[in-house]
């Protein structure tokens, strides 16, 4: 039988090449994909009608860079600099469990679908526990098993081999509808040798590469000093920008022309995100010049233990907020350009080209907004609202592939209650274990 759903009295932000919008109409999403947009639509053979007065529908969110379970050590390690908060949490995960990962990552799902994203690129440890958290939320993503090499040979934590297995299960069981990367962590956490294995690994399995790159001006000193070479360039001068998938470069904050330059003609995915940089303290110059260039800016929030929540709306504002005052411009990262990052480019983060746009033929993955508050009256510009003024809380409903996972503000397949309740009970837990292991291991 055809699932019919008519979202009536809507207005619809496109995000189309035009950035139309409508004003008033009703939306038809048919088998998961939208089939009209307009006053035409019949209401006598839906077979649900739903009212949306005061509701905008636009394209649901992308988060293309974050580390979901992370949530467990949200507000633990406060207000230090970005090595001794990297210390400092390293300690606390150190503790985590296959079933915490589960548990955060559920955390993360329910957080994401209540501020409308729809799909994430995600990267920790323990992935085939969040790819179950995935298949049951209804969500889409991306996934990264993040290895690290320490060394010439010495791999920590799980190696290589152990990922590969985990990739070709995933490909087979979610038929395409899980992405997967291969992850090392970092070019400075990640010697030369472990990533030409990587680069190798992803020719051998047709992935791409998901790692963090040139976070500060240290990394690109050190690149320098062990390499002569930056670290975009050295990444390039491995073959790690020329592989059967993209490449995700998350960050990517201190570079030169040279590396613009690659990082265009390489078709590079850059994930940003300002909010990790201003609570870390971590300075940074303005995108203007990728931007310009036509680098590929997508948006993420980050790990939840930096960030320090996974809210799509907070960072599409910093981003518009942060880059108008860094270049002294208030027209850069102007009128939709921000709502586009955090869809249309991380879209193809996730492998979803062509989401991120409401059009007949488009898969219904999109978000409704309540615009029934204070904070969102009056409607001058419906974008300038989206951009400046809505909140994750805003959003009231969230469907992906024509599916409702959140109706009326509650969640449709996740269990929230037991969620919260788990989540607060593992997350002390972690960081206990984590403190003691790390007292043992200096008391050895
Ligand atoms: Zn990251």
């Amino acid at each position: 039988m055809t699932n019919r759903i008519a979202l009536n009295n809507i207005d619809v932000v496109t995000l189309d090449d035009k950035g139309t919008i409508h004003r008033n109409v009703t939306l038809v999403v048919e088998n998961g994909i939208i089939t009209e947009i307009g006053d035409s639509a019949d209401g006598q053979i839906m077979s649900t009608a739903v009212d949306c007065t005061d509701k905008v529908a636009m394209p649901g969110l992308v988060n293309s860079h974050c580390h979901s379970p992370m949530n467990m050590v949200r507000g633990w390690a406060e207000d230090l600099p970005f090595v001794e908060w990297l210390e400092a949490i390293w300690v606390a995960e150190s503790g985590i469990t296959p079933d915490d990962v589960y548990w955060a990552a559920a955390l993360g799902a329910a957080e994401m679908i209540r501020s409308g994203t729809v799909a994430y690129n995600d990267k920790y440890f323990y992935m085939d526990r969040v790819a179950d958290v995935v298949q049951e939320s209804g969500l889409k993503a991306a996934l990264t098993w993040t290895v690290f090499g320490m060394g010439e040979d010495t791999e920590v934590g799980s190696g290589l081999d152990e990922t590969i297995d985990w990739i070709k299960e995933l490909d087979e069981t979610s038929q395409g509808r899980i992405k997967t990367y291969i992850g090392p962590h970092s070019p400075y956490l990640c010697p030369e040798n472990f990533l030409r294995k990587t680069v190798d690994l992803a020719h051998e399995l047709g992935k791409g590469i998901h790692l963090h790159v040139a976070e500060t001006q240290e990394q690109v000193d050190q690149s320098i000093a062990r390499y002569n070479l930056r670290p975009v360039q050295h990444l390039d001068s491995l073959g790690v920008f020329d592989l059967p998938d993209v490449t995700i470069a998350a960050h990517t904050l201190h570079i030169d022309e040279k590396d613009v330059e690659i990082l265009v003609n390489k078709n590079v995915i850059v994930p940003h995100c300002p909010i990790t940089y201003m609570k870390l303290a971590m300075p940074f110059p303005s995108i203007k010049k990728c931007v310009d260039a036509g680098v590929q800016i997508s948006l993420g929030t980050d790990g939840p233990g930096s960030n320090a929540d996974m809210d799509m709306f907070a960072v599409i504002r910093q981003t518009a907020l942060i880059h108008k005052y860094q270049t002294i411009d208030p027209a850069m990262i102007s009128g939709d350009t921000a709502l586009r990052m955090a869809t249309q480019t991380g879209a193809k983060a996730v492998g979803m080209s062509g989401h991120g746009m409401l059009k007949v033929g488009a898969a219904a993955d999109l978000i409704l907004i309540d615009m029934n508050a204070p904070h969102l009256r009056p409607v001058h510009s419906i974008v300038a609202n989206l951009v400046h003024c809505v909140k994750g809380s805003d959003v009231c409903d969230v469907m992906v592939d024509g599916n409702w996972l959140m109706r009326n503000r509650e969640l449709m397949t996740l269990d929230e209650e037991q969620i919260l309740y788990e989540a607060e009970k593992r997350a002390h837990d972690i960081v206990c274990r984590g403190q003691k292991q790390l007292r043992q291991y200096v008391h050895d």
